[in-house]
């Protein structure tokens, strides 16, 4: 618990080497992270791979985990996210500022989804900036959710890359943007005193206790996660919350009522923006990887069917018996203003859990942009 509450604090901290591309070494900005790291490092060639300590061929993901390479994105930054559409999608996009993270949750889909085993961060910001700037001009009147935590966790190298006041006083300036950062750390330092003009959502990821213990290494304790909520809503961002994955395990009712119960004991509920849910889905593939790399770990020993975008999913009738406990509680204690709503999930079930659709409210992104734009 000791090592936990730690790292939760500052995952950065697991981080033992850093990579630098040859081309980025004598960016201002890369030198500021170097410095700010104390870290050892070593310049490679251009899209060269950092070399990995041989001893850590066994596990080449966990090893990877304590390298971080310093590099040029080289493609898009900013994209739609990629949902699909067998299932209803919010249409959020995602800014793409690095891959990996160094915490390590049994159920990451970056384990799968990465063939790489360090972490990346994209150190040239200036043209994340600029390409933010053509698509906003591109359509003036188009507003964005935007979130950088799809391929890493947001906040979790903010005290070595201090990205997020960037990010903040960038969107603050920007009427067509709300910023989400979403976490699973108490790292948030970096957002307190910043001017944020109400467009940045700061948002953790929750679960049941037992699989916050078991399953997410080097997060944040619960109480770490909400503390920080309370600690940003002081300092007046807006908040959000997100139960995904949901896991079935022994006790699951009882633990995510817990966790519930303690959110709304420790956050006022009209501070709350929005709240997902969505119950643990995964490439078939992960689950040897998993399983391979957290032998204890029982989540993958359930009955799983393949959904309609070749993803393992708990049965239908599994899901939503979940799902109507995990909502029923909500919603109790939620303010009628938050948008609870699922993540990839179809219209029957929105149906059979929340008894409508979202078409008849408009549609997800419509009832997401109510909560933030209007
Ligand atoms: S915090 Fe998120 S990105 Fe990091 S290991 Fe866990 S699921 Fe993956």
């Amino acid at each position: 618990m000791i090592i936990k509450q730690h790292y939760g604090r500052n995952p950065a901290g697991f981080l033992q080497h850093i990579h630098v591309e040859e081309n980025c070494i004598d960016l201002p900005y890369t030198r500021e992270i170097l410095r700010r790291s104390g870290l050892p490092y070593a310049v490679i060639l251009d899209r060269a791979e950092p070399a990995l300590p041989t001893g850590d061929s066994h596990d080449p993901f966990s090893a990877g985990k304590r390298h971080l390479l310093l590099c040029r994105n080289r493609g898009q930054f900013f994209k739609p996210c990629p949902g699909t559409s067998e299932y209803r999608c919010c249409s959020y996009h995602v800014l793409n500022i690095g891959m990996n993270c160094p915490m390590d949750c049994v159920y990451c889909i970056l384990q799968a989804y990465l063939n790489r085993p360090w972490l990346s961060y994209f150190v040239n910001i200036d043209d994340m900036f600029t390409e933010m700037e053509m698509v906003l001009k591109s359509d003036p009147k188009k507003v964005y959710r935007i979130g950088t935590g799809e391929f890493t966790d947001s906040l979790a190298l903010d005290r070595l890359t201090g990205l997020s006041p960037r990010l903040v006083d960038y969107v603050s300036g920007k009427k067509q943007i709300v910023l989400e950062l979403k976490t699973k750390s108490a790292c948030i330092d970096n957002l307190a005193g910043l001017s944020h003009a109400g467009r940045v959502v700061v948002a953790w990821s929750l679960n049941a206790p037992a699989i916050m213990k078991k399953e997410e290494l080097r997060t944040a304790t619960l109480d770490q996660r909400l503390a920080a909520a309370k600690q940003c809503l002081e300092w007046g961002y807006k908040l959000a919350f997100h139960f995904d994955p949901i896991i079935e395990h022994p006790g699951w009712r009882q633990g995510y009522e817990e966790t519930i119960d303690l959110l709304f004991k420790e956050i006022p509920a009209d501070a709350i923006v929005w709240i997902s849910m969505g119950a643990l889905r995964y490439l078939p593939h992960l689950k040897k990887i998993g399983t391979d790399r957290f032998p204890g770990s029982r989540i993958f020993y359930q009955e799983f069917i393949e959904g309609l975008d070749g993803k393992a999913r708990y049965f239908r009738a599994h899901r939503t018996g979940m799902y109507k406990v995990i909502y029923e509680r909500l919603k109790r204690q939620a303010s009628a203003k938050t948008c609870i709503y699922f993540c990839m999930e179809s219209d029957e079930i929105w149906r059979e859990v929340m008894g409508f659709t979202p078409e008849e409210k408009g549609g997800i992104p419509a009832m997401l942009d109510r909560t933030v734009f209007s």
